[in-house]
């Protein structure tokens, strides 16, 4: 969630502050979902964006921010448009607790 966030506040809108919204829901099957969208710059080859590696960053961005994202989730969507913005959809099986 912290690194999705952090890509719309650095790549979306590298020039200026705009708007970043955050769902998070339980689907069935205790199914957490998260979602990130920004209105920003999009991304033009989400494919090529995703793999390990690869940024369009400074020296100070590794590109391993989508990479992370996908092994800690047991589902990532990234869909995007250039200039419409970007929507990061993650998927987590979580086990509910245990009442005592
Ligand atoms: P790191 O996350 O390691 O600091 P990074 O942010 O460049 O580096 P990723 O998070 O994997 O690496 O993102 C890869 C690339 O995808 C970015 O460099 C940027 O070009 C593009 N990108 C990611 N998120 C967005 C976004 N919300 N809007 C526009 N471009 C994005
Ligand atoms: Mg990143």
């Amino acid at each position: 969630m912290s690194e999705a966030v952090t890509n719309a506040i650095v790549h979306a809108y590298p020039d200026e502050a705009g708007p970043v919204s955050m769902r998070l829901r339980i689907l069935e099957g205790n199914v957490l979902e998260l979602t990130v969208r920004d209105r920003g710059r999009g991304i033009e080859d989400v494919a090529r964006a995703m793999e390990p590696m690869y940024s369009t960053g400074g020296d100070d961005r590794s590109g391993m921010g989508f990479t992370i994202m996908e092994s800690f989730t047991d589902g990532l969507r990234v869909r995007s448009a250039p200039g419409r913005g970007t929507t990061v959809t993650m998927t987590k099986r979580v086990r509910s607790k245990a009442l005592s």
